[in-house]
């Protein structure tokens, strides 16, 4: 059928099962039922006005923070093309954007206007409907800090003008009204000089060219940082660095970046997305493999149960001795009137494998005191959490190889330029091994590490995770978590404490095998 026959007539260009992969930055995807590029402001809004109210619309822009499912959109995609992509100083901090204007011609517009405060839309690459949708950010800066307000028009054909409060800015979040469009925002910056303003978006370029993969197919960051822990990082000791399903990889050069190497489905993105996020050395990708009889390394089923569960691996070491966090388990739901622990506290689930969903609950903390139940946390997620003091100090962890404990690395975050971004940039962890700590010290965690190994039933090799309170000596040190299935590429901890008492990766990776098959 023809989409001009059971579509309101337009001004602008109409197509029907439009390809959108070549719209999107993974160049993946379906078409869209009809593509709308709307020829003026009042073409879209009568269009919209016109349009059956149970068809769906959805904005693009530069698709550069979007998965297209393979089976593609069931509706109207509008995407907003010349009409909508100016930007005009309106005096000597604002200016007046089209909701299609990209964020090289917003930061640069401000730069020749002396406008500061907007450089880092110079690093996204997204049009100024996508920034003021997703309260894109970077480098310090984000979109509700510049916002003044923004003209939509509703999936009722109505143009609205909405001021910052209205948005409801969040983390990358923004309540804009479903199917709403938004079609120009005024953005206020504060008086600068052209040529600090360039110096600033040539720093941001280069860090960005330096840390992210910009000329893949890729959608930007995957995943939120949980609170006190960077994304990146956890995917990366989870050793999904180059893990690929299909023709979907997680970006060698950022662990956080998802990328198309060539002829991925979003399928295979999306997948890839869960395999990253699901752990899997929760005891069930072990017990399949048990039923089919088949050998394998790390840690069997039962070891696998306990060492996830935080409150099953508590009660099975704390009697033998080992120190550990004394922990309560708490309904979520009792956190919005109490806390359960003196502040500082942590909240976290019981068998998350990584530690994405802990909270570190602090007296400054932005959860609210008590903690406010729209506050982005694990209490969203999980019906019970369990919460422990929080233990302050430095960060080591020992590798257990076989009956050999390897060596004592202190995991130190690099501070210093690139930190303050919690979600772009690498702030990369700097691993100490042998660590800088008392020798009584080393061996205390080596053979805690050892008789926490042993006692847990751990196959292969594991990784124990301490905290050390260094103004406590010896009764400053609790171990948090034993992992049963330690990153293994060759950048990772294991491989990196193997190196440090002679052990080469391919003899590491042998004596693991090697134990696997006995
Ligand atoms: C290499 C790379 C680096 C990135 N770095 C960052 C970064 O540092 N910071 C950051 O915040 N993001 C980053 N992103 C993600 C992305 O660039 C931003 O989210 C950007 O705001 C998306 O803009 P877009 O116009 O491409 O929107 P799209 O990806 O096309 O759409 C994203 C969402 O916005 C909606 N939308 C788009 N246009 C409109 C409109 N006119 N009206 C209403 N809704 C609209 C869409 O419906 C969709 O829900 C990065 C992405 C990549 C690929």
């Amino acid at each position: 059928m023809n989409a001009a026959d059971t579509l309101p007539a337009v001004r602008g260009k109409l197509t029907a099962k439009a390809p959108l992969a070549p719209l999107v930055w993974f160049k993946s995807g379906g078409p869209a039922d009809w593509l709308f590029e709307p020829k003026d402001a009042e073409d879209l809004a009568e269009f919209l006005r016109d349009l059956d109210p149970a068809v769906p619309v959805m904005a693009l822009g530069l698709g550069s923070n979007l998965i297209v499912r393979d089976g593609g959109f069931p509706g109207v995609v509008v995407r907003l093309g010349k009409a909508f992509a100016k930007v005009d100083a309106l005096d000597a901090t604002t200016l007046r954007c089209g909701g299609g204007a990209s964020g090289i011609l917003v930061s640069s517009t401000a730069r020749d206007a002396s406008i500061a405060g907007m450089e880092f839309l110079r690093s996204i690459p997204g049009t100024v409907g996508g920034f003021v949708r997703m309260n894109g950010g970077a480098y310090g800066g984000e979109v509700k800090d510049i916002l003044i307000d923004c003209d939509v028009v509703l999936r009722s054909g109505e143009h609205r003008t909405l001021r910052l409060p209205d948005l409801g800015y969040t983390y990358r979040h923004s309540e804009l009204p479903e199917g709403a469009v938004v079609i120009g925002a005024t953005f206020r910056g504060r008086p600068g000089k052209a040529q600090a303003i360039q110096a600033e978006m040539d720093r941001i370029s280069a860090s960005r060219e330096a840390s992210q993969p910009l000329r893949s197919k890729t959608g930007g960051s995957t995943f939120k940082n949980p609170d006190g822990h960077k994304a990146w990082q956890l995917v990366d000791e989870a050793g999904c660095r180059g893990f690929a399903i299909g023709g979907a990889q997680v970006s060698e050069k950022h662990t956080n970046f998802l990328i198309n190497t060539g002829d991925a489905t979003s399928a295979d993105i999306e997948a890839l997305g869960e395999e990253v996020r699901v752990p899997g050395e929760d005891g069930t990708v072990q017990g399949m493999l048990d039923l089919m009889g088949l050998k394998y390394t790390h840690s069997g089923l039962v070891t696998s149960v306990i060492a996830i569960d935080k409150e099953l691996t508590k009660q099975a070491l704390v009697p033998h001795g080992i120190p550990m966090p004394t922990g309560t388990m708490v309904d979520s739901e009792s956190l919005f009137t109490v806390d359960p622990l003196p502040r500082p506290y942590v909240l976290k689930p019981v068998n998350e494998g990584s530690s994405v969903g802990v909270a570190i609950v602090r007296d400054d903390s932005n959860y609210g005191n008590p903690i406010a139940r729209e506050a982005v946390g694990p209490w969203q997620e999980f019906d019970r959490l369990l919460a422990e003091p929080f233990i302050k100090g430095r960060e080591l962890t020992v590798a257990v190889l076989g009956d050999t404990a390897l060596a004592v690395t202190e995991l130190r975050v690099k501070s210093g330029f690139y930190d303050y971004d919690a979600k772009y940039t690498d702030g990369l962890t700097e691993h100490v091994c042998p660590a800088d700590v008392p020798d009584d010290v080393a061996q205390r965690m080596k053979d805690l590490a050892l008789q926490s190994h042993r006692l847990l039933g751990c196959k292969g090799a594991s990784r124990s995770d301490f905290r050390w309170d260094d103004e406590h000596g010896l009764a400053g040190i609790f171990l948090l978590e034993v992992n049963t299935q330690p990153g293994m590429t060759p950048l990772s901890l294991v491989p990196e404490q193997g190196r440090a008492v002679g052990m080469d990766y391919a003899e590491l990776v042998e004596r693991i095998v090697g134990e696997a098959l006995t």
